[in-house]
């Protein structure tokens, strides 16, 4: 099998995840990325982090299965491959998000989607298959500052996000930033497949 762009987005799709992009990277023995993203539900983030942790396994399943089914494909073909995902510990998954065409970085330090905003759960997989990277989008955020407005802890400024100073407030699931953010919403709510 021939391992091109659509054959392993296709893959991904078929078991559920709602984004797919590839992207290239700075890791020299991985120049490629395979970058998957699900749906956060409508009106989980309401009911607090710790009472929705079932469902945010769900999710992280999905998005682990559209990559172990790359992987696969991947493998079978002779090449290698490196997993991320959003509970990995090897680093920060947003550049590769951005590198992947699914988005981009907003005030809230969030990347956001232009159909789903910051509601996304993403997961990465690395290969030495090289594949051209898809397009990136820029410019997502409309820079409104209602997330620096929203922030209980002024956390956020032009300067970014303070972490010491939002981390007592994240702790006890605060994601006020993220609520008030208008990018996606309309797309988002209208998910009534994922309420
Ligand atoms: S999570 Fe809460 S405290 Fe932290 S930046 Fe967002 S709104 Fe501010
Ligand atoms: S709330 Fe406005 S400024 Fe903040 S990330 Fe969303 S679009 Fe950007």
């Amino acid at each position: 099998m021939e391992i091109t762009k659509d054959v392993l987005k296709e893959l991904c799709r078929n078991k559920g995840v709602d984004l797919v992009g590839i992207g290239d990277t700075d890791f020299p023995l991985y120049p490629t990325s395979i970058v998957v993203g699900t749906v956060i539900p409508a009106g989980m983030r309401e009911k607090g982090f710790w009472q929705v942790i079932p469902k945010y396994l769900k999710i992280f399943n999905k998005n682990n299965k559209a990559l172990n089914a790359v992987a696969k494909v991947l493998k079978q073909q002779g090449f290698k491959i490196n997993k991320q995902t959003a509970f990995s510990f090897t680093g920060d998954l947003r550049p590769q998000v951005e590198r992947a065409g699914l988005g981009s970085k907003g005030e809230n330090e969030m990347v956001l989607n232009p159909k789903f905003g910051a509601n996304v759960l993403y997961a990465a997989i690395y290969t030495d298959c090289k594949l051209p990277p898809d397009e990136k989008v820029y410019g997502v955020c409309i820079r409104c500052y209602r997330c620096r407005r929203a922030c209980p802890a002024q956390a956020l400024t032009e300067k970014g996000l303070n972490i010491r100073r939002c981390l007592p407030y994240a702790l006890t699931a605060c994601q006020k930033c993220l609520d008030v953010c208008p990018i996606g919403g309309i797309e988002y709510k209208n998910r009534k497949d994922y309420r």
